[in-house]
């Protein structure tokens, strides 16, 4: 595997794959990686002869209460995982080399709409950041197939609409949430949790689950909305949101639709943001 920093040694990297022929796929990551991100190198593997991961923790994704500074940085770990999951070419940029200009003078890019709402309301801008960063990392690497977990089921929106508004040459594909056992969905914050909330956490997906289940049985979605927030409220979360959209585009629903949606939520216990949705 190859670890190169710059952008001039990446492209040629990809150039020298592309004079023969070859496909590249590609997985953007924030480092400190885990099964959820292998499972993303899995399934870039499957589809192309090369795959490009990048790992870069991305200063205008977070707000100034967020936690930048102390996001795991774990790189000698993710390059040892890196190269067992027979990744091709790492890409471990520099803030500067992401952004020579500086964040602060960078070019941004805002998708509208799907930025709004869940968390874009609950972190303002973050969505930007993640376009910006996207579009960048997309335009460095070239790849056919961008590898995004479902986890995100929001950025993955995003992503899309940023692809196909734009009309960028790549594929985006999801890969589905990978779980801890007991249901929790891996995430690098997790180790953020101390061993109480630990426990208290995989409730989030089960309440998911129960509401996937209520729907089924024809309540109304408001009420089970409000029902779950207040389960969630009384085990000790801070509840950000936790609604039925549609799948499609994640708008808002009728309390009386049934086909066609997901539930997303995002809550805190202490300082950790947890996120998660699943499928009803
Ligand atoms: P991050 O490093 O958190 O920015 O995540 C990098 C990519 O991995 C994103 O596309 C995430 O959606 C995806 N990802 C993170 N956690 C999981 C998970 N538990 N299951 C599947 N994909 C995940």
């Amino acid at each position: 595997m190859r670890v190169v920093k710059t952008v001039a040694e990446l492209r040629e990297a990809v150039a020298a794959w592309r004079r023969c022929g070859e496909r590249v796929a590609f997985v953007p990551t924030m480092g400190n990686l885990h099964a959820g991100h292998y499972s993303l190198l899995q399934r870039a593997r499957a589809q192309c002869e090369r795959v490009v991961a990048s790992v870069f923790v991305n200063p205008t994704q977070f707000g100034p209460n967020e936690d930048f500074a102390r996001y795991p940085r774990t790189p000698e770990q993710d390059r040892a995982g890196l190269l067992a999951a027979q990744c091709d070419l790492l890409f471990e940029p520099s803030v500067e080399q992401m952004y020579p200009y500086g964040t602060a003078a960078a070019v941004g890019v805002h998708v509208p709409v799907i930025t709004r709402e869940l968390d874009g309301a609950a972190r303002p801008g973050h969505f930007d950041g993640v376009a910006t960063v996207v579009l960048r990392l997309l335009n460095m690497v070239q790849p056919d197939v961008a590898v995004f977990g479902r986890k995100d089921l929001q950025q993955l929106m995003v992503v899309r609409r940023l692809v196909a508004d734009l009309a960028l040459p790549v594929q985006i594909d999801a890969a589905p949430t990978q779980r801890e056992a007991d249901g929790l969905a891996m995430s690098s914050r997790n180790q953020y949790l101390d061993p109480a909330q630990r426990e208290t956490a995989p409730l989030l997906h089960r309440q998911l689950q129960s509401m996937r289940g209520a729907a089924l049985d024809g309540g109304d979605l408001g009420r089970i909305e409000s029902d779950a927030a207040a389960a969630l409220a009384t085990a000790g979360f801070k509840v950000d949101y936790i609604e039925f959209r549609r799948a499609e585009d994640l708008a808002r629903v009728a309390a009386s639709t049934r086909s066609d949606l997901v539930i997303l939520a995002a809550a805190r216990l202490g300082t950790t943001r947890l996120i998660d949705n699943i499928d009803v």
